[in-house]
C-alpha cells in the first residue's frame, strides 16, 4: 500500500481511543506502524496517516459503526464529499 497523496510506503495504522497498555504500543509507535489518532472517536475516523506527509485517508471499520452496509461496498471518494 502507498500513500494516496505522495506514494511513500510509510503507512501507519492510526490508533483510536485510549490505549489502554501503553507499553504494548510503544514499540509500534517508535517504528511509526501506528500513530495515535487521538481519544475521541466519531463514525468518520480515517484508518492510515502517511508518515511521510502526514496525509490521512481510509475509514476506520469497527463494530462500533454500524450503519455501514457492508453488502454494498462503498467509494471513499463519495465518503468524505458527504
Ligand atoms: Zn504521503
Amino acid at each position: 500500500m502507498n500513500c494516496p497523496k505522495c506514494k511513500s510506503e510509510k503507512i501507519a495504522t492510526i490508533f483510536w481511543g485510549f490505549p489502554g497498555d501503553m507499553k504494548e504500543l510503544e514499540k509500534e509507535i517508535e517504528e511509526k506502524k501506528i500513530v495515535l489518532g487521538g481519544c475521541i472517536v466519531t463514525d468518520h475516523d480515517p484508518k492510515w496517516e502517511c508518515t511521510a506527509c502526514n496525509h490521512r485517508w481510509g475509514e476506520r471499520n469497527d463494530d462500533a459503526i454500524d450503519s455501514f452496509d457492508y453488502d454494498q461496498g462503498y467509494n471513499l471518494d463519495e465518503v468524505y464529499d458527504q
